[in-house]
């Protein structure tokens, strides 16, 4: 494994030197403005990504940028509670969900049962994006493997919104205004972010 511990003393020696004021600021509040939800894939580096520094994002990351529907969790609904802590708690202004290209996660869905069979927690947790699967079997029933995957990765970040919007307070807060939600694809070999627009009902280049 890669040293992870010389990884920690060039931090403290480097980084948190340089960033000294801010941690001390952030040593007993925290007031981030965003809720960013992103796949748990390492390639994904949410504040690198957005140019934020910390406090500014709390981060949940789950298999697939999965959000599970509300009421719709199993006993230690990990998900539902930290975006409860966020919204209601913090008072964050704008929510993130966002996806990538060649996502491991959307691609399962195309996997068989026996396929998954070692994955059992995986392949529960998958259930939640399998009608994008269907959705996307049946608008290109002739995709290539790229276009099929790049469809499900678009189609999973909208189906993830939708269950976010089932979070009665995050519903009123969006439609009041006082909740922002945006749905983000992210490129990962050309560093593209693509945003969802809802009235438009696609996704539009905003890192170009
Ligand atoms: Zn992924």
């Amino acid at each position: 494994m890669k040293d992870l511990n010389k990884g920690a003393v060039s931090f403290r020696k480097k980084d948190f030197d340089k960033h000294k004021d801010l941690f001390g600021n952030l040593s007993d509040t925290q007031k981030p403005h965003t809720i960013f939800i992103g796949c748990s894939d390492s390639r994904l580096v949410p504040s690198l990504i957005t140019s934020t520094i910390p406090g500014e994002l709390f981060i949940i990351r789950s298999v697939a940028n999965i959000v599970p529907p509300y009421k719709r969790g199993v006993n230690f609904p990990a998900i539902s509670a930290a975006i409860e802590y966020a919204v209601l708690s913090l008072g964050v202004e704008n929510i993130i969900v966002c996806g990538h290209s060649n996502c491991g996660g959307c691609g399962a869905l195309y996997k068989t049962e026996e396929e998954l069979k070692d994955l059992p927690h995986t392949n529960l947790w998958l259930e939640l994006a399998r009608p994008v699967k269907n959705r996307v079997t049946q608008m290109l029933p002739n995709a290539t493997p790229a276009e099929r995957d790049w469809m499900t990765e678009q189609l999973n970040i909208v189906q993830q919104i939708n269950h976010l919007l089932t979070y009665p307070y995050v519903l009123e807060r969006y439609n009041d205004d006082r909740l922002k939600i945006f749905g983000w694809y992210y490129i990962i070999e050309t560093g593209e972010i693509y945003n969802y627009d809802v009235d438009k009902g696609y996704f539009e280049l905003i890192n170009g």
